[in-house]
């Protein structure tokens, strides 16, 4: 089969490899019929995360079929259709009964890191069971990827771990995929304000179709001072990071209302000051968090009500053997004006 390997920092290539096969009786063997790029993938093939070794297949997003499920799976068969989870969830470890199931003894996040991943015709699923969700019929296929990851992540690490309630100002720094996943979100708690700080205008654009309130150019270094003359010197009461970057997190530090909540989802591949000598008396409270992809199934129901309409975060379309110029177009994603990719894998996928 082709899939699209990681080999060492700045190289990769859309090769031939081995099919995947069974290995445990918990395993499913998926068809990938969609699956995308994530930020992640570009932080990895930079050599940012040293998990990841050479020779791995890349990708943790998808959709596809079972192709072949291990004989001890009670929830899925030969044949059904699925959403796979960018996070692997053993369901009996002592993380995975505390719904944190990113921290999973035996898997959390995975695929695409210390195994192989979703960007292949191919990919073999641990403990399936409760690592791969139903595609519900008539659901939009292109639409479900964004349950893979970038919906629960933008929810779980920043709508819910921000602790958002109606009528809250909440500033969310970074229009990106994830960033405009937390924007759609945060809204079903009904904030007054829910401004969007980027530094690329069309992005702001996009937030602002998103139900954005406010959008705040920061590309002048005036961001922080901009959030504050719009909540009159207040502050917000929730400051969402979704960029992963000592800056981005200095403007969640500057303009955090006194009680209020930061909530980082950016992956920080250096390190960002903390100004505790600001913060000590402020009644903030800050947080971390991996996605744990423990809402999946709530996204789910919201998407298919209508009410949560993730098909506007895709942008381009590519058939997976075009994946290295998906790649180019994702990786110059303000160039190509590009958020979510999504790669198809072509009918006649060879085995
Ligand atoms: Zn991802
Ligand atoms: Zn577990």
């Amino acid at each position: 089969m082709k899939a699209l390997v990681y080999h060492g920092p700045g190289n990769k290539k859309f090769e031939d490899v081995p099919k995947p096969l069974l290995r445990e009786t918990t395993d499913a063997i998926v068809r990938i019929s969609k699956t995308t790029i994530c930020g992640t993938d570009l932080h990895i093939l930079k050599g940012d995360l040293s998990t990841v070794a050479a020779g791995r297949i890349l990708g943790h997003e998808g959709t596809g079929v079972i192709e072949e499920a291990g004989t001890g799976l009670g929830h899925f068969k030969k044949g059904d259709r699925v959403i796979i989870s960018c996070i692997t969830s053993c369901g009996r470890c002592e993380s995975c009964r505390r719904e944190m199931p990113s921290h999973c003894e035996n898997g959390g996040w995975i695929l695409g890191n210390t195994i192989d991943g979703t960007q292949a015709e191919f990919v073999r699923i641990p403990y399936a069971d409760s690592s791969l969700y139903h595609l519900p019929d008539g659901g939009d296929e292109d639409a479900m990827v964004m349950l893979s990851d970038i919906l629960p992540t933008g929810y779980e690490c920043g709508v819910l771990k921000g602790c958002i309630e109606p009528g809250d100002s909440v500033a969310i720094i970074g229009a990106g995929p994830v960033g405009l996943s937390a924007l759609l979100t945060a809204q079903f708690f009904a904030p007054a304000k829910l401004i969007s700080i980027d530094i690329d205008d069309n992005r702001l654009e996009v937030a602002k179709q998103f139900g954005a309130t406010h959008a705040i150019n920061s590309s002048d270094g005036k961001g922080a001072e901009k959030v504050m003359a719009l909540t009159g010197g207040a502050g917000v009461d929730v400051a969402i990071e979704a960029v992963g970057a000592a800056a981005t997190f200095g403007i969640c530090q500057d303009i955090v209302a006194a009680g209020g909540h930061i909530a980082n989802i950016g992956v920080h591949g250096a390190k960002a000051d903390l100004h505790l000598e600001t913060l000590w008396s402020r009644n903030v409270t800050i947080t971390t968090r991996l996605v744990d992809a423990v809402t999946t199934s709530l996204l789910l129901r919201t998407v298919l009500a209508g009410r949560l309409k993730p098909r506007q975060l895709i942008t381009h379309h590519f058939a997976l053997s075009d994946i290295l110029k998906a790649y180019d177009t994702f990786g110059n994603a303000g160039r190509e004006h590009a958020l979510k990719v999504i790669l198809t894998a072509g009918p006649a996928a060879s085995p």
